[in-house]
């Protein structure tokens, strides 16, 4: 099984036609960082920062953060990482920030309060650091290493406004003498929003690229907390409106010309991939213990088979049904 895991390594994403699949991993915590290459990982699709902020009772600085993605990036050696700012709020509570000031109170419902993108909006100080020692990163790394992700996104005007700042602190970078890439890192959305989704033609003309987590797009969609026990036989990724919101924004990606991933947990899901697949994604990011399983998938699938598979799905308005077929599928029953 090792051994096969280790050949598995070495063989390209592709399907049995030949089209080629991306396979990025997910990094929460640095100490995982050794198993995204023996994975096999392309890169990583979705850095999640909010461990440097954790587990302390004050911020990390532009050197502190610098170093930290520094580390990671260089270990990719050029492979892309994807580095999304700070995640705060919902089920992320960070205690350096709560006690910090009035703009990180959590409010009566965190998950639909001061979360991701619109925290750091409130608090810009916040995002100018990480931005700053994001663009610092991204100068020393080859062109293309460093991509930046923006969470919790429901408006193009938050898209814009950030790159204003994006780009403003790349200039002052630039007065101090720092060196950048003549081209920024491109700046990604996730879509994780019922609103981001269903606007996600909008939002794709502010995005350089669209991260899909499907995580909390579920929990959104079917008004289900994705950390509380009582309805969680209510949350489920393959529910339709949750798949069609999928599609509508893949398409989206897709027609306007700007790269997309799946980065929510389904991304790791081998069962799911013919389905992901079949809706246009190319670009998974997952778990890295899950890739070995996802790339097997990956390279036992035809993309016709799964394109007429995912419009079979798509037809589908029971999720009872939905999990039938994707169930046959992966089991070989036609
Ligand atoms: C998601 O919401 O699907 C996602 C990938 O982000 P997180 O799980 O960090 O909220
Ligand atoms: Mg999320």
């Amino acid at each position: 099984e090792r051994a096969k895991l280790a050949k598995l390594r070495r063989l390209p994403a592709q399907t049995i036609d030949g089209e080629m699949v991306e396979l990025h991993a997910n990094l929460e915590i640095l100490q995982e960082l050794p198993l995204i290459a023996q994975a096999g990982a392309q890169g990583i699709g979705l850095l999640r920062t909010e461990f440097l902020f954790m587990n302390r009772d004050d911020l990390p600085g532009e050197d502190d953060q610098h170093a930290a993605y520094a580390q990671i990036v260089e270990a990719l050696a050029g492979d892309p990482v994807t580095i999304r700012v700070l995640d705060w709020g919902g089920e992320k509570n960070i205690e350096a920030l709560s006690e910090s000031d009035e703009h990180t109170h959590a409010g009566p419902n965190p998950a639909l309060g001061l979360r991701g993108l619109r925290m750091l909006l409130k608090r810009p100080e916040l995002l100018e650091t990480q931005f700053a020692a994001i663009l610092r990163t991204a100068g020393q790394a080859p062109e293309g290493a460093v991509r930046v992700l923006l969470p919790m996104v429901t408006i193009p005007d938050e898209v814009k406004l950030t790159r204003e700042i994006y780009e403003r602190v790349a200039r002052r970078l630039r007065r101090r003498g720092e060196r950048l890439p003549e081209k920024l890192p491109m700046l990604g959305v996730m879509i994780e929003t019922p609103g981001a989704a269903l606007a996600a033609d909008a939002i794709a003309l502010e995005a350089d690229f669209f991260a899909i987590g499907t995580n909390d797009l579920a929990m959104y969609t079917l008004a289900v907390d994705r950390a509380e026990a009582d309805v969680a036989h209510l949350y489920d990724p393959l529910h339709p409106a949750v798949l069609r919101l999928m599609q509508f924004a893949t398409e989206a990606a897709l027609r306007l010309r700007i790269p997309v991933s799946v980065c929510g947990e389904v991304a790791g899901n081998a069962k799911l991939v013919p389905l992901l697949l079949g809706l246009g994604i190319r670009c998974l990011s997952m778990n890295a213990a899950s890739l070995p399983r996802v790339k097997q998938a990956v390279r036992a699938l035809d993309i016709t088979d799964c394109a007429r598979f995912a419009r079979r799905v798509m037809e589908q308005s029971d999720p009872v049904r939905i999990h039938e077929l994707v169930e046959n599928f992966a089991s070989g029953v036609p």
